[in-house]
């Protein structure tokens, strides 16, 4: 433990630059995959959207610019010690001024914290923490903390339990509904366009207001897959994973229960149920609804 908290503090990148100035074409296709169309965006005094901090800062396939060794050298250490499997668990960003088209942006990344050995469902091992911030000149723009555990996987047992739903502030009202039997959709109250999932705006008017509807329950399935490969331990292959269309207009993802994995089809009459797991866990589900005729959709 001596050996990795000397790491605590050193650099693991130093006057990083970003591959490209801040730019349009850049901004323009993170929007489109994201779905993003606020007017803040677009146009000669467009901003960057500041969600895409990170990506100016981006390495690509060649790398990073300004690594140092340190954070390579950690890693080893941890592999050494037996923490040879690592996931991204989590990232924080904050937003300090705005990134227009044309600046260019430098980075320093430092080793901010390494945890004591934490026992997770994963296996046990450290979390990484790394503090990048990002400066155009002098100005500080943002900061990004990036956080990784690095861990010794443990042998999974032939059945693990089910995963549970992260669970964050801006979804929180989603899932205590669901505690409760009930399915909440967004609704913005600017526009009043539902949405889900639970997002802190609306992409249709950019309001921050936003009330909710609780589902009627009724819906189709719009698409589907069905899982064979690669195996997940809490499911048993195969195994339909469907993308329903709820009366409201909104589309989540869920199982389909009640029906054969390969009698799932698009179009499906299906019905909201909600499910209890252990530990707790209520989920809710979509049981095939057969003899009832498909929702007109919108
Ligand atoms: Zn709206």
């Amino acid at each position: 433990m001596e050996r990795l908290k000397a790491y605590e503090g050193l650099p693991s990148a130093v006057a990083g630059s970003g591959k490209d100035p801040v730019n349009l074409p850049m901004i323009r296709h993170w929007c489109e995959a994201m779905g993003d169309t606020h007017p803040a965006y677009t146009g000669p005094d467009a901003m960057a959207p500041p969600t895409m901090l990170q990506a100016w800062t981006m390495g690509g396939l060649s790398g990073h610019t300004g690594r140092t060794e340190a954070y390579d050298e950690l890693l080893t250490l941890l592999d050494e010690a037996g923490c040879t499997s690592v996931v991204a668990t989590d990232c924080e960003q904050e937003y300090v001024r705005p990134l227009r088209p044309g600046d260019e942006v430098t980075f320093d990344t430092v080793i901010e914290s390494v945890s004591e050995r934490k026992t997770t469902k994963l296996g046990s091992g450290h979390f990484v923490t790394t503090r990048t911030d990002i400066r155009v000149g002098e100005d500080l723009a943002g900061t990004h903390r990036f956080r990784i555990l690095k861990y010794a996987p443990v042998p999974q047992r032939e059945t693990l339990p089910r995963p549970r739903p992260v669970v964050n502030r801006d979804n929180a009202g989603f899932w205590d509904g669901v505690r409760q039997h009930r399915l909440l959709i967004q609704r913005c109250t600017g526009c009043g366009t539902p949405r889900h999932p639970w997002l802190p705006g609306c992409n249709t008017c950019g309001g921050p207001d936003w009330d909710t509807v609780e589902a009627s329950g009724e819906g189709t399935v719009y698409s589907y897959v069905v899982m064979h490969h690669p195996p997940f331990p809490a499911f048993t292959p195969p195994y339909a994973v469907a993308l329903i269309e709820l009366a409201e207009g909104v589309r989540m993802i869920s199982n389909v229960v009640g029906v054969a994995h390969d009698k799932v089809r698009i179009g499906l009459p299906v019905r909201l149920e909600f499910q209890e797991y252990e530990d707790a866990l209520v989920l809710p589900v979509f049981r095939a609804a057969p003899g009832r005729r498909p929702h007109e959709t919108r």
